[in-house]
Formats: C-alpha cells, structure tokens, sequence
C-alpha cells in the first residue's frame, strides 16, 4: 500500500480530513508495520535520541578518519574564533558536520533518509527545538511529515545518490527537514510545502562524486550547505515566499535531471571531484591502506 502519489493527494486528503500532516504518515506507519501508534512514537524517540547523540558525539569526541579527510571540522567551527555567522547559524552547521562526521568515523547515527545525508535532520531539528524550546513531541511529528516528504520523493524522483546524484541524497534529505522546520513552527501545509519546494529547486543538479568512494568529502561540507539551504527555505516559506513551481513539480524535474545524469555522477567515484588529481592520489593511498591492512591469507 503506498502513502500518497503525490504531495497534492496528502494536501487534499487532510484538507477533506481535517487531520494534522504528520496524522496519515503515523497511520500509514501503523498499517505497515502492524504496531500500535504507542510503539511507532516510542520508535520515533528512539531515533530521535540517536540524532541527539549523533550531534553531541561528533562535537565532543575526536572525528578522524583512517582516510585522514575526516578531522574534527564540526568541532573546528564550533570553537572558530573568527565567526561570519550569528551564534545559531554557526551552531546549526557545527552539529550538521558533527552529525555527519559521526556517520564517517563508524559511528551511531539514523540514516534518514541516507547514511550520506545524516547530519541534516539533527542538526535542523537540535536547533529549532533549542531556538523555539519546542518540546520533544512536536519535533516526532516533524520527524513523520519529513517521513511523508520522503515517500513522495522516493516513489517520483530518488533518495539515493548512485539514481540520482547528491540532489537525491542531501536534497531530499534538506527538504525533510525544510518541510518539518515549517511543519513544527506552526506554517500553513501550503508553507511546508512551498519550503519543500524552494529546497528542492536550491538543491537540483547536485552530482555525487565522494572521492575515493568513501562517503566523507564532499558529503560532510555538503550536509552542512545543505542543512542552511534547509534553514534559509523554511525561513522563505514561513514569510511567504511562493516557490512559484509547485512542489510535484520540482520533484518531477528532481526526478528527471538525476534520469539524465551520467554514470560518473552517481556514486561511481569517476567523476567531478572523485575525479581530480588530489582526488586520485588520496584513492591510491586508500586503496594501499586497504591491502595493507588484509590478513595474509586472503592476500596470497
Ligand atoms: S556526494 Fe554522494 S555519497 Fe556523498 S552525500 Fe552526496 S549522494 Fe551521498
């Protein structure tokens, strides 16, 4: 059983129903998974607890990578002495690398809706619930409507780089948190919506090229834009900026754009900057690491 075709069948299902958006992603869920709607919100708290953790790991304990590409860069703008953000921006981007470094290093994180894109919906979501003192609750609502904004997305477009380059991954994943930003300040469903689409429209033509095939550079820095791109749509939709093509469109064109993506741009490491010379040196050393490390036997 699907959810909704489409963004606009969910508009008008709860235009019809009266119902909150979150409330037919939480019966869809129920559906699915044959649960009660107790354990699908104790399910969603549990997620959310390892978002915060994500989010709290990577800005106390050390991120580096055996690559050596990862290296504390959370923590780095955290602390920067020299700051060209206000004290919540710069927050909001330390906890979006943090998060992902965490993914990096091995770590605990949700995948929502990828392991690529897993800084994104923490630290969007950290970060208006500290700015707003939203409570618990509201925030596992947001996290459903982000939950419908990815069904719709997956079914007509791509939440995955290797289909539709990082448009699919850290785009989607930016317009979840975009529409629950809005969803969880209290905006009009035409306000998550328009925010869902603005995200989507910052976000088109995004290629995935992680160098070396390892998902750490550019993914980290990506969650990090892609986390503001969240923040500065949801901030658009909220004043009532009108994204002027309407969400299922952008989607389609979403949909169609990562269609016409050549292969080296889908998680292939054969493109863009998996593809240039410092790209290309840090493949070889990684690839050395790897035989070094292989046990004898599997090496004769
Ligand atoms: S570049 Fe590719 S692997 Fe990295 S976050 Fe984007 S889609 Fe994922």
């Amino acid at each position: 059983m699907l959810l909704f075709d489409d963004f606009k069948s969910w508009q008008q299902h709860c235009k019809d129903t009266q119902e909150p958006l979150f409330e037919p992603v939480l019966n869809y869920e129920i559906q699915q998974k044959n649960r009660t709607a107790e354990t699908i919100w104790d399910g969603m708290q549990r997620a959310y607890t390892v978002m915060k953790e994500a989010v709290l790991t990577g800005l106390s304990e050390d991120m580096t990578s055996r690559s050596g590409m990862v290296n504390n860069s959370g923590k780095k703008v955290y602390n920067a002495p020299i700051t060209v953000l206000s004290p919540e921006f710069q927050k909001l981007i330390a906890r979006a690398l943090a998060a992902k470094e965490v993914n990096s290093c091995m770590g605990r994180i949700v995948a929502a809706p990828t392991a690529g894109a897993s800084g994104i919906l923490p630290s969007t979501l950290v970060t208006i619930q500290e700015l707003h003192n939203l409570p618990d609750r509201k925030i596992l609502e947001g996290l459903l409507v982000a939950a419908g904004i990815a069904l719709i997305i997956e079914r007509n477009a791509s939440l995955a780089g290797a289909v539709g380059g990082c448009q699919a991954e850290t785009g989607s994943a930016a317009a979840m948190a975009a529409g629950a930003i809005v969803y969880c300040l209290g905006g009009s469903t035409e306000q998550v919506f328009s925010a869902v689409a603005i995200t989507i429209q910052c976000m088109l033509g995004l290629v995935c090229d992680p160098v070396a095939g390892l998902v750490e550079v550019p993914c980290i820095v990506r969650n990090a834009s892609a986390a503001a791109i969240a923040y500065s749509s949801s901030q658009m939709a909220l004043a009532g900026v009108h994204a002027v093509i309407p969400v299922d469109e952008c989607v389609q064109a979403m949909g169609e754009i990562g269609e016409s993506m050549e292969t080296r741009y889908k998680e292939t490491a054969l493109g863009g900057l998996a593809a240039t010379p410092t790209g290309q040196q840090i493949a070889k050393k990684v690839l050395i690491q790897d035989i070094e490390i292989l046990p004898d036997e599997t090496v004769s």
